[in-house]
């Protein structure tokens, strides 16, 4: 889990819309390193809300 950098270029995962930073909402965002067979192959980003609607896909964030 993180603050939503100003110059964010990031897509959501799940909405698949950008992750907009805002000076005035304070936006978090989740960031997930995806490992398949233990090699790394991606990151994925979420928007906070979307990680939890989507049941924390890849388990429980940490700040
Ligand atoms: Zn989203």
């Amino acid at each position: 889990m993180r603050g939503v950098d100003p110059g964010s270029i990031s897509d959501c995962a799940v909405c698949a819309k950008h992750i907009r930073f805002s000076a005035k909402l304070r936006p978090r965002q989740v960031i997930a390193n995806v490992y398949e067979d233990g090699k790394w192959q991606r990151v994925e980003y979420f928007h906070e809300e979307c990680y939890q609607i989507a049941n924390a896909p890849y388990g429980n964030t940490q700040s």
